[in-house]
């Protein structure tokens, strides 16, 4: 067997909250205990929500935590021209279309339709309504506005997750066309989190649970691409008290807040008994818990954290 490499691809949005440094910690873990070496690529293609700063606030986080890498930063916003080569590849198999419909018509078509499935998170299944459109129409349209371009999908993909077993998708019903360049020009996540993993030889995605329904449209991409497919590996997700995803503005679970409280051995320790890696949080270094990794550990349903389990490891600490 080759070499194992895994990746970080954090977005820098924004200062990391702890899910994105769960996530870091296992792909790191993962790829450590294997020999293997871990890529750090930054997702930065939406310019209105990402900046070089936060990419170097990101990287200042990780080295504070011990979570190394071997390779990169690679900057998404500086491979373009790597995308729509990938792009262009995809126009030459006829299966890129363009989509006029905008955010408004496609949130009224999805209200209007008797049974819309939703998939979750707001996101929705297209219709496919401009994949009908002639030549005139497209002609016409392009005159008024800017299109997105989508890709057409078809049949089934199925894989099986490194913690969560076998997945079946049926792509036109379960997933839809979804879009490869928005209509503003910026690459869309699926395509080029596809061409980066197989252009940089990614061997192992470790990534929160979130966007397990994202798999089945990277699969199809990577076969039409020509690329060979990493194993997937899905987390658990850390969830609020209330039950909602831990985001960036869980002000206080956000590493600002929490770099005041505890020292960063003890934030890997108490990520690290979250991830069911250790029997009890414990200040401790990334490269202490190589040896006794081990993915099974790791629990499958959600983590909820709340601030009894603060209070919990403070107490600990404390002794
Ligand atoms: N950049 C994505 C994020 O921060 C992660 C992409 C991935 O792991 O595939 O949510």
């Amino acid at each position: 067997m080759g070499e194992v490499v895994g990746r970080f691809a954090p977005t820098p949005s924004g200062r990391m909250h702890l899910g994105n440094l769960f996530s870091c910690l296992l792909v790191w873990l993962s790829a450590r205990s294997q020999g293997g070496k871990i890529i750090l690529r930054m997702e930065n293609l939406d310019p209105q929500r990402t900046s070089r700063a936060y990419g170097e606030q990101l990287m200042a986080d990780l080295r504070l935590l011990g979570l190394t890498w071997d390779e990169g930063p690679y900057w998404q916003s500086e491979r373009g021209g790597y995308y729509q080569q990938c792009l262009d590849r995809l126009h030459q198999l006829g299966v890129v279309y363009k989509c006029f419909c905008s955010r408004a018509e496609l949130h009224a078509a999805e209200a209007n339709a008797a049974n819309a499935p939703h998939v979750s998170d707001g996101e929705y299944i297209y219709s496919g309504k401009c994949r009908k459109l002639t030549e005139e129409q497209v002609t016409r349209l392009e005159g008024s506005r800017s299109p997105a371009l989508r890709l057409l999908v078809s049949g089934w993909e199925e894989f099986t997750d490194g913690h969560y077993g076998p997945q079946r998708c049926h792509l036109p019903s379960q997933c839809g066309d979804f879009i490869l360049r928005r209509s503003d020009g910026v690459f869309a996540y699926q395509l080029a989190v596809t061409a980066d993993d197989g252009a940089m030889g990614i061997t192992e995605v470790a990534r929160g649970r979130d966007l397990l329904g994202s798999t089945p449209r990277q699969l199809y991409l990577y076969r039409l691409l020509g690329l060979t497919p990493p194993r997937f590996i899905h987390l658990p997700l850390l969830l609020a008290e209330d039950g909602r995803r831990l985001s960036k503005r869980d002000g206080d679970l956000g590493l600002d807040g929490l770099l005041e409280r505890f020292s960063p051995e003890e934030l890997v320790g108490w990520l690290a008994y979250l991830a069911g890696q250790i029997d009890r949080p414990e200040a401790v270094r990334p490269g202490e818990l190589v040896e006794d990794f081990d993915w099974e550990k790791t629990p499958r349903e959600d983590i909820v954290v709340g601030a009894d389990f603060f209070r919990e490891f403070t107490h600990d600490s404390a002794i």
